[in-house]
């Protein structure tokens, strides 16, 4: 058998016909595919509108220079999440602060923010934007995180890199309807794929046309957008603003806007492997994913939680015995205030209790629509010998 990646998207001919037609059309780039993948999310999630770019990091960059994030502010966001989370707080000149995690959903904890919230009010430092991240798919406490966000008066940008094609309490993640902006990731391992590719969705017209400018060079081709210039002045663009370019080409969107079409048959085939893993995993000593009642998740990542105590081998042995057996198992995620670059802003080993104990036990296994049941019994055994 040869090795079992931990994620990999699934391509058909359909995605490749996409593709070689808009090589053979007249826009590679700036043409007509990409606000068409642009509707397409916006449709399919319920949002006002969408942002399409050439990833999710940069999503979320664009997403907090709309709302005004910089220097002097601080943002918040849970510490098991892959560094992009913070770091485009960072990219504006704000501070990053970490909010623990449930235990058991792994999602930032609705306590611990809390009490965050309480003791800055206090200091007078509270945060102007708070990032949730929908961990492995599953989706945060919305309802509660946006009750605090009227309390308190922050911002929210939902971090849905793992979770288009889940839905909160029915409605679809992307709906935006607990927060301002939903950014979505296309890199290969997430639900749908454009290569790399992300996408900011929101239901404020105006956040919507704030992003759009950054994402191309803070330029506006419409005279009601410029600012106010001698008649001759006035050409086909202007620079209003400083931006990036951070645009998504149409290659890129028409594999996108393809997968868009089996995005619900890829979630409900990584929940049918989720059940089965349940089943296949059902007396090994771990913890297998527990799913709140208000969530169906998009099940980007399986992750187990190994019962040290009971297993008399450490979470690295596991984890290499995995990898010797071709079993590319992975760990989602290291605290982001353990890295390097973190601990040098003054953020020390301990920080978040409950994310250090996840972290301490964690593993995530493979968990892709294309997995065949061969291949699941295959890794559980592994994993069983291990183990047990
Ligand atoms: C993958 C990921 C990102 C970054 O996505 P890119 O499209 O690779 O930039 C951001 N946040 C989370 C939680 C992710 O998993």
């Amino acid at each position: 058998m040869s090795a079992i990646p931990y994620g990999r998207q699934d391509i058909n001919q359909a995605d490749i016909d996409a593709v070689v037609a808009v090589l053979h059309s007249d826009f590679l780039t700036q043409g007509p595919t990409v606000p068409a993948f642009e509707q397409a999310v916006a449709d399919y999630c319920g949002a006002q509108h969408a942002v399409a770019v050439n990833s999710a990091t940069s999503a979320l960059h664009i997403a907090c220079l709309a709302l005004g994030v910089g220097k002097g502010d601080c943002v918040w966001t849970t510490p098991i999440t892959f560094v992009a989370s913070a770091n485009c707080a960072r990219y504006c000149g704000a501070d990053v602060d970490f909010v623990d995690i449930d235990p058991h959903t792994y999602n930032m904890s609705v306590e611990c923010l809390t009490e965050k919230l309480v003791r800055a009010e206090g200091e007078g430092n509270l945060p102007k934007v708070v990032i949730p991240v929908h961990m492995t798919g599953q989706p945060c406490d919305m309802a509660s995180i946006n009750k605090l966000s009227q309390k308190y008066g922050f911002k929210i940008i939902e971090d849905g890199a793992h979770a288009i094609g889940g839905k909160y309490r029915g409605e679809p993640i992307g709906s935006c309807s607990y927060s301002d902006i939903t950014v979505f990731s296309f890199h290969p391992v997430k639900i749908i794929t454009t290569g790399e590719g992300g996408m900011a969705l929101t239901n404020d017209a105006e956040l919507s046309k704030r992003m759009k400018l950054y994402s191309s060079h803070g330029i506006v081709s419409t005279v009601k957008d410029m600012m106010p210039k001698a008649p001759e002045e006035i050409w086909n663009y202007q620079q209003i603003d400083l931006g990036f370019n951070y645009r998504m080409t149409d290659i890129h969107a028409a594999l996108g806007l393809s997968q868009m079409k089996r995005l619900d048959e890829f979630v409900i085939k990584r929940h049918a492997i989720a059940n089965r893993y349940e089943d296949l995993l059902a007396d090994l000593p771990v913890i297998t994913p527990w799913q709140h009642p208000d969530s169906y998740s998009g099940f980007h990542l399986y992750v187990i939680r190994l019962k040290l105590d009971e297993i008399k081998k450490t979470q690295r042995e596991v984890f290499s015995a995995l990898h010797i057996a071709g079993i590319g198992a992975n760990l989602h995620y290291i605290p982001v205030y353990r890295q390097p670059y973190y601990e040098q802003l003054g953020f020390n080993a301990g920080y978040c209790p409950e994310a250090e104990r996840y972290y301490a036990e964690a593993l995530s296994l493979p968990m892709f629509p294309m997995l065949i049941n061969k291949e699941l019994s295959y890794v559980t055994n592994v994993l069983s010998k291990c183990i047990c």
